[in-house]
């Protein structure tokens, strides 16, 4: 049963910090990320071309890594411009155009909806494509809390915690504010936590981010982006004055604006994955495996603000999940979202229509079991990702006033459960 998929054990972690990047250093990114754009836009050509190609004769000509990397060395021989670039930085370029069409290729063969396939590799344009550069092992060193890279650039790093051992290969990217990072990538290490002998089932939501089968673990819906979606429409209103006409260039107060809104974007990126770290951090540390449904984010389907915001909630609040569940060595699975708010979890029937969104209670038709509707979903996680019996056991039957509960499967003395046994 393919109902829940274990998370794929990762072999290296990411540590990303902040660069400091001098005048020169930075002449000298911005120069290697415009030889990069290059290329990737001779790729792009280079794979519609045979496309075309092949369309229009029936034949099967391949565009791979290999002829890729050939047209690199041929352009590199002829063109000095492109000599002046780190050729480690360069051959990344058609491994990372590589990788993306394969992900395209890979989610038309799943017929995924067009608008949650990953498109084809586009053309990047130079203003709006920010640099990112990968140096593999041999295209960088790291001397004196200094990062030296290939083609004899030198950065300073922020050391905001410790490198836990030697990287692999590191990413140099800006971001939309123009900050610089540089994201190393280290051997994964598990920091294992002791066992708890306990199991959590996870479904998300819109009003709740995080419903669990145990009240203490849900997390509520944290409306970050609500609360800054003030200073973003002001930033959006600006940008919309500034707009510059159809072919000209944008204006610096346009620029400004639309800075000002990514740095409010970020802002709110960077608390939902505080929230949702800090939340991952408690479930892991108290759990020895989770349950989670898992969730893809609709964000091109036409939705309210207040969806979109939860949707993003949600999304940081998995990613975290998973991320801290693979640190410390958990067992985190992922059970498909298919019908779990119409399976009972008690009895496995499944409802005959879709409980309507206004609907806040589930209640079986086949048992009778009843129960707030989300908690149904979570324990239904549990049950899909084989952590549990479909036996209730006495925890989650409905609230009692009675100390003792009788046994599954037992009769009762009276045969009428324990609401003979009330006390006085
Ligand atoms: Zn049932």
């Amino acid at each position: 049963m393919a109902q829940a998929e274990a998370v794929a054990e990762v072999g290296h972690a990411r540590y990303t910090y902040r660069l400091r990047v001098s005048s020169t250093a930075r002449a000298a990114l911005l120069a290697e990320g415009d030889r990069c754009r290059w290329i990737w836009n001779e790729c792009v050509a280079k794979s519609r071309a045979v496309h075309l190609h092949n369309k229009a004769s029936g034949e099967k000509q391949t565009c791979g890594p290999a002829q890729l990397d050939k047209m690199l060395t041929e352009a590199r021989r002829t063109a000095p411009w492109l000599r002046e670039g780190s050729s480690v930085v360069q051959q990344q370029v058609i491994r990372d155009f590589g990788r993306s069409r394969a992900k395209a290729h890979k989610d038309i063969r799943e017929r995924l909806p067009e608008a949650r396939r990953a498109g084809m590799p586009a053309h990047k344009k130079k203003r709006e494509a920010l640099p990112s550069l990968n140096y593999t092992q041999r295209g960088f060193r790291l001397k004196d809390g200094r990062l030296y890279l290939a083609g004899g650039t030198v950065v300073g790093v922020v050391w905001s915690r410790e490198l836990p051992t030697q990287p692999s290969s590191v990413r140099v990217y800006q971001d939309s504010l123009g900050h610089w990072y540089g994201s190393f990538v280290v051997p994964a290490q598990v920091q294992p936590l002791p066992e708890t002998g306990r199991v959590l089932g996870v479904d998300w939501g819109v009003s709740q981010t995080a419903t669990t089968t145990s009240d203490p673990y849900d997390l509520a819906h944290a409306e970050h982006g609500r609360k800054a979606k003030e200073k973003l429409t002001r930033y959006d209103r600006m940008m919309a004055r500034r707009k510059p006409k159809k072919g000209q260039p944008a204006s610096k107060g346009y620029r400004e604006a639309k800075k000002l809104r990514a740095k409010a974007h970020k802002k709110v990126a960077r608390r939902r994955q505080d929230t949702g770290r800090k939340w991952a951090k408690k479930v892991v540390r108290d759990h020895d495996a989770v349950a989670v449904e898992d969730f893809r984010p609709k964000f091109l389907a036409r939705t309210t603000m207040a969806r979109k915001a939860a949707d993003a909630a949600i999304g940081a609040t998995k990613i975290a999940l998973i991320e801290m569940g693979r640190k410390h060595g958990r067992d985190i699975r992922l059970v498909h979202p298919a019908h779990t708010t119409m399976d009972c979890a008690h009895c496995d029937a499944r409802a005959k229509h879709r409980l309507p969104l206004g609907m806040r209670t589930y209640t079986c038709t086949a048992c009778g079991h009843t129960c707030p509707r989300d908690k149904n979903s979570a324990r239904v996680m549990l049950v899909r990702a084989g952590f549990t019996r479909l036996v209730p056991t006495a925890q989650d039957l409905p609230e009692r006033r009675s100390g003792r509960q009788p046994e599954p499967g037992i009769p009762s003395p009276t045969g009428r459960g324990g609401f003979n046994n009330l006390a006085p």
